[in-house]
């Protein structure tokens, strides 16, 4: 490390003060680590964690490291899939943890929250207002608003049906590089037309700004009706959401599915008989329960053309509450027996089939390992392939499990390139600066550095993330 830990971290407890500021290497190792499967480095060791309280201590932090260049990584939860979540230099992180307020106004319309607040948490504060979050990440106890804002994911929703969070953000509250805060879009829930700088910090993953306040539209909680459909392929399932758009159908508000491997393995942990191939879950919305009814049965009608085993409304709240959960329980029991390594594939849904077929091949056929499985699930009515090469052990070298990361996305971002699709969820650099100059050419990936550059001249915030990462 070049930096005097000890200056740095006085110079952080004036600003913030002393409780606030933590310079240990327990603490710094823990802010280090993320969901990516190999080792911490040295120069992802932070300098110092620091846990500003409110908008005006960001502003500190920030406007201390932009005076002295230092390196600043935001940090939400930390629960990034795809590297965000790393320090990919020696830097502050500054976390937003203790940054929660809360403020609901029904009379207007909206919501203000800190960017700290848990998913979860503010879901409940939210449902007194009968409103719906629109952001659905299997991590909702522990990922943050800001984390979720940052990355503009709304996680397992279909886009068709519900958009994504950042269309319901009225406005940020941000800091700069150089800790100017800067207040956008409106308190009307008519949202601004035209050029707008909201539009660019929503999903900006902490590369041009840190979020510290962000106003969301309180948006009429749906109620809703669920189906099952069991089928004997994953690919029946494929040929369901071809159809459900070639046919203009309206899209459910969750499109989930489990293949034939993944569906025995989330079933038997939920406590449910393991189905005889994949399964489909959907859930329908709508304003009454008439109304979830339905539409409910209309999609039924248009599911008995695809050759289901067998496909049903669930009235039982325990049952459908089960069948839910086996999707989460799929990837949870896998992360828990050995080492996976994931894709996001997000075809144009008229490729979906062929692009699941060549995912799945590609991660049966890897060059860096012999002899891993294949499961794969996701948000398939978005449309979301997740391909996951699986081997039940965790005792693999570092290398070797860098070698099939690097692999999976290489080759499955080709997959994603060739079929027009480009990532729904988890960010769009850390791991994808690669795939970025791939799909979109230099001139994109050279107005990316412009922009940011813009915003920060000298790299401050999340410093490696834009110019890609192993
Ligand atoms: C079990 C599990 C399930 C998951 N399921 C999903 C899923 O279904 N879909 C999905 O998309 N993701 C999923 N994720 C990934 C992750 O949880 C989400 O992307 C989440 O939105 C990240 O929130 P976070 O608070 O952990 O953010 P972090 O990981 O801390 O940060 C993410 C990025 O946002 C930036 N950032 C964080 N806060 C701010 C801020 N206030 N201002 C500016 N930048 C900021 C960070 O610098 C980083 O670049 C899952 C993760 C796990 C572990």
């Amino acid at each position: 490390m070049t930096e005097d830990l000890e200056r740095i971290g006085k110079d952080l407890s004036d600003r913030v003060g002393r409780e606030h500021v933590f310079t240990d290497r327990p603490t710094a190792l823990a802010y280090a680590r993320d969901t990516m499967p190999w080792d911490v480095e040295d120069h992802h060791m932070p300098y110092a964690v620091v846990r500003p309280g409110n908008t005006e201590d960001v502003s500190a932090v920030l406007r201390y490291a932009s005076e002295r260049a230092i390196p600043v990584h935001t940090h939400g939860s930390g629960t990034s899939l795809v590297g965000l979540g790393r320090p990919k230099t020696n830097a502050i992180v500054l976390d937003t943890g203790r940054m929660q307020d809360l403020a609901i106004y029904p009379e207007r319309g909206y919501f203000e929250v800190g960017p700290g607040m848990h998913i979860g948490k503010l879901r409940q504060a939210l449902a007194p207002h009968k409103a719906l979050l629109p952001v659905f990440p299997g991590s909702e106890p522990v990922a943050t608003i800001g984390g979720s804002i940052a990355v503009n994911t709304s996680a397992h929703a279909v886009d068709a049906t519900l958009c994504k969070p950042g269309d319901y953000v009225l406005g940020l509250e941000v800091v700069l590089p150089d800790g100017q805060i800067l207040n956008t879009g409106t308190e009307s829930t008519r949202k601004p037309a035209g050029i707008e700088a909201t539009k660019f910090l929503v999903g900006s993953e902490g590369l041009l700004c840190v979020i510290t306040r962000i106003r969301m539209r309180l948006i009429p909680l749906p109620r809703t009706a669920n189906i099952v459909a069991y089928y004997k392929r994953t690919e029946d399932i494929l040929d369901v959401v071809m159809a459900m758009y070639r046919q203009g159908l309206p899209t459910p508000l969750f499109f989930e599915y489990l293949d034939e491997t993944s569906s025995r393995i989330g079933f038997e942990a939920v406590g449910l008989a393991p189905p005889v191939g994949a399964v489909a879950m959907m859930s329908m919305g709508s304003a009454t329960p008439e109304g979830c009814r339905a539409k409910a049965e209309l999609f039924l009608d248009f599911l008995a053309g695809g050759n289901p085993i067998e496909a049903h409304i669930v009235e039982d709240n325990d049952e459908w509450g089960k069948i839910w959960s086996s999707r989460a329980e799929a990837g949870n029991y896998c992360y828990r027996r050995g080492s996976t390594f994931g894709s996001e594939v997000t075809p144009r849904v008229d490729c979906l089939k062929t692009a699941f077929l060549e995912t799945r091949d590609v991660i049966l056929n890897l060059d860096s390992y012999q002899g891993n499985e294949f499961y794969s699930f996701g948000h398939i009515g978005a449309p979301t392939i997740h391909g996951y090469a699986f081997i039940p052990s965790k005792d693999i070298p570092n290398e070797v499990k860098q070698a099939i990361t690097l692999e999976v996305r290489e080759k499955t971002e080709a997959i994603n390139v060739k079929y027009g699709g480009c990532g729904g969820e988890w960010g769009l650099t850390a791991q994808r600066a690669g795939f970025l100059q791939k799909k979109y050419g230099p001139v994109y990936y050279d107005f990316l550095m412009k922009l940011k550059k813009t915003f920060d001249p000298n790299n401050i915030l999340n410093r490696g993330n834009l110019e890609g990462w192993l």
